[in-house]
C-alpha cells in the first residue's frame, strides 16, 4: 500500500526500504522523491496527518489545531515567550507558508566557508543549479498585477516614493486567486506546497507515505543506522496506535525540523555536544498602517511584494503580510467596546513586517517527557535595535503613502503613532518583553560543518560518528541566510539525494 495511516493498520506495520526519510517538509519530501526518481525505493514518515485542500480549515485556529506542529504551543524560553511557528502535515511547513521562493545569496556560502569549513567547491553552483530546478517543478513566478491587491501595491508605491528597491515576490503559486490565506493553507489549490507534488509523484513512483506516524526513535546496529520505528498517533486524540517500525537497508534520512532533528537524534542515543546547539532564526516583527482609503489586505496575494534592500545594511528583510482578522484582533490591544472600535478599521488596513537576521544563537533541550524541544532563545541588544531601526523604517513606508496613523504593538508606545510622531520610536524600549514577535524561520540545532566538534554533521550532511544517517533540512543550516529559507533547504536536499546514489 502507496499510503499507510492510523486508520488504514489491522496490525503492527514493518517495511523494508531502500532509504527511509523522516518529515515530509521541504527537506524530507524533496530529498524523498529524489531519491524515488533515482530508483530507490523509499519510505517517507510523517508524523502529522494527511490533508487535502478541501479539508483544510478556514479559520486560524483550525490551522492551529490541524495543521500547526502542537497547535502551536512551542514558545521561546529566554527573555520572552515568541511563538514557534512550524506544521506538523504531510508536506510540512510547505503547506502553510506564504509560498515565497529566494535563492541562496552568494554571502550565504562565503559565510559558511569562513566560519563552518565548507561552501567553497562549487557548493553555489551546485544549489543554484538545483534551484533551477526546483523553479521548474514548482513553477515558481513573481507575483502578477492581477493577484497583488491593495496592501501589496501601496508598499510598491512606498518604495518607489521612499526611492528603494523592491520586487514582486517570486512563489511557488500559480494563478493566485488572492485570497490571502496562504497562512491556512491554500484551498484553491494555488500554491504548490510538496503534499500537491513531490509526495504524490514519491507515490507514483512506488514509495510509501506514512502519516500520522512520529518517529520515536532510529534503529542501529552498532555504530550504523538500519532503521526507524514509532507508534501511529490519532492527530486530534492523539491516541496511540498500531507500532510501525520500517527498516532501511541504504541510509536514514532525518528531516523533522528544526526543533525535532535534534530531538529525535537525542532520543535516539545520539550524543554529540553541538546537538540541539546553534539554533538560530529570523524573528518577524510587523506594523500597521491605517487608511482612510479601503485597504482589505485580506484580499490579494498573502505576502506579494518584498524587498532585499536593507538586508546587508541593517540586518532586515521587508514584506507585506496580510494577516486574517483574529490574527489582527490578537495584535489589537483593548477590549470590549474600545476593541471592537479598533476592529471596525481592519478594512483600511495594511500589514508590513521586518524579517530580522538576528545574531541571537539558541540552543534546543528536550522537554521533561522527553518528545517535545524546548528552544531556548533571546535576543541581545543589537538584535533589538535591528528591530527598533526596522519598524520605524516601516512606519515611514506607511506614512510615505499616507496612512494616518501606525500600530506598532510596542509595549510602552501610545497605541497608535501619528505622522508627526515617528520620533517616539526612536524611545520604543530595547527590551524583548516589549514586542510582539514569532519565530517562523528556523535555522540549526544538528548543524553541517568541518569541525567536528563544533558541528553535529559533516559538510554533507552525515551525523558524525554513524554511518547511514544523514540530515536534510533546517536543522543541518549552520547559519541565518537572511532570506526565506525554503529554496535553500529544498536545494540542499536534492544534493544530499545526489550525494547517497554516489556513495
Ligand atoms: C507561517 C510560516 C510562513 C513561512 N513562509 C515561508 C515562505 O514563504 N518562504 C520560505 O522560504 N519559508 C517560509 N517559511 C519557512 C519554511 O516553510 C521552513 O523553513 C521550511 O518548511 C523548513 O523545512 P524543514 O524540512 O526543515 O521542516 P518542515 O517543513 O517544518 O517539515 C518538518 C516535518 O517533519 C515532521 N516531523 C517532526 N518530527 C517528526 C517525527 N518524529 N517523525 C515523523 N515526522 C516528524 C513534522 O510534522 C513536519 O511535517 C515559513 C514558515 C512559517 C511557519
Ligand atoms: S493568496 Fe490565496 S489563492 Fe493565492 S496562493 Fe495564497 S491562499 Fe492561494
Amino acid at each position: 500500500m502507496s499510503h499507510l495511516s492510523f486508520r488504514d493498520t489491522g496490525g503492527p506495520v514493518s517495511l523494508s526500504v531502500d532509504y527511509v526519510v523522516v518529515g515530509s517538509g521541504a527537506g524530507g519530501a524533496t530529498v524523498a522523491v529524489s531519491l524515488a526518481r533515482g530508483g530507490a525505493s523509499v519510505a517517507l514518515v510523517e508524523a502529522g496527518p494527511w490533508r487535502d485542500p478541501v479539508d483544510y480549515p478556514s479559520s486560524m485556529y483550525g490551522a492551529m489545531r490541524d495543521m500547526m506542529d502542537d497547535w502551536s504551543t512551542t514558545l521561546t524560553r529566554g527573555r520572552v515567550f515568541w511563538p514557534v511557528v512550524q506544521a506538523s502535515l504531510v508536506g510540512g511547513t510547505t503547506v502553510i507558508n506564504s509560498a515565497i521562493v529566494v535563492r541562496t545569496p552568494g554571502d550565504v556560502f562565503d559565510l559558511w566557508q569562513k566560519e563552518h569549513g565548507f561552501g567553497g567547491d562549487g557548493l553555489a553552483d551546485r544549489v543554484w543549479a538545483k534551484q533551477d530546478e526546483v523553479e521548474r517543478e514548482l513553477a515558481v513566478q513573481p507575483t502578477g498585477p492581477a493577484s497583488m491587491g491593495r496592501s501589496n501595491e501601496l508598499a510598491i508605491e512606498a518604495a518607489a516614493r521612499m526611492g528603494f528597491e523592491g520586487h514582486p515576490i517570486r512563489r511557488n503559486v500559480t494563478d493566485c486567486l488572492g485570497r490571502g490565506q496562504c497562512l491556512q493553507g491554500c484551498t484553491s489549490e494555488r500554491k504548490r506546497s510538496l503534499n500537491l507534488n513531490y509526495v504524490p509523484e514519491l507515490i507514483t513512483r512506488g514509495g510509501t507515505v506514512l502519516s500520522c506516524a512520529p518517529v520515536s526513535r532510529v534503529l542501529f546496529e552498532g555504530t550504523r543506522a538500519v532503521g526507524v520505528e514509532g507508534r501511529f498517533r490519532e492527530p486530534v486524540s492523539r491516541r496511540r496506535g498500531e507500532r510501525f517500525e520500517v527498516r532501511a537497508r541504504k541510509a536514514v534520512v532525518i528531516a523533522a525540523s528544526a526543533t525535532r532533528t535534534p530531538i529525535l537524534l537525542m532520543n535516539s542515543g545520539v550524543k554529540h555536544p553541538a546537538l540541539g546547539g546553534y539554533f538560530r532564526a529570523h524573528p518577524g516583527v510587523g506594523v500597521i498602517g491605517i487608511y482612510d482609503d479601503v485597504v482589505r489586505m485580506d484580499v490579494g496575494a498573502t505576502q506579494g511584494w518584498a524587498s532585499t534592500a536593507f538586508r546587508e545594511s541593517h540586518g532586515f528583510k521587508i514584506e507585506t503580510l496580510a494577516l486574517p482578522l483574529e490574527l489582527v484582533a490578537s495584535r489589537l490591544s483593548g477590549g470590549g467596546a474600545s476593541l471592537m472600535q479598533r476592529i471596525e478599521s481592519f478594512d483600511r488596513m495594511a500589514h508590513w513586517v521586518i524579517a530580522v537576521r538576528a545574531e541571537a544563537v539558541g540552543r534546543v533541550s528536550k522537554s521533561w517527557f522527553g518528545d517535545d524541544p524546548v528552544v531556548h532563545y533571546s535576543l541581545g541588544r543589537r538584535d533589538m535595535e535591528r528591530f527598533r531601526d526596522g519598524v520605524k523604517f516601516l512606519a515611514r513606508m506607511h506614512f510615505a503613502v499616507g496612512a494616518k496613523a501606525i500600530v506598532s504593538g510596542v509595549y510602552g508606545l501610545p497605541y497608535t503613532i501619528g505622522p508627526d510622531q515617528l520620533h517616539l520610536l526612536d524611545e520604543a524600549p530595547l527590551e524583548p518583553r516589549a514586542w510582539t514577535s514569532i519565530l517562523s524561520h528556523l535555522f540549526g540545532g544538528a548543524v553541517m560543518g568541518a569541525d567536528p566538534r563544533r558541528s553535529v554533521c559533516d559538510p554533507m550532511g552525515r551525523v558524525r560518528g554513524y554511518e547511514g544517517l544523514i540530515v536534510a533540512d533546517a536543522a543541518a543550516l549552520p547559519s541565518t541566510l537572511g532570506v526565506n529559507p525554503q529554496h535553500t533547504i529544498m536545494a540542499l536536499a536534492k544534493i544530499r539525494a545526489d550525494e547517497l546514489f554516489a556513495a
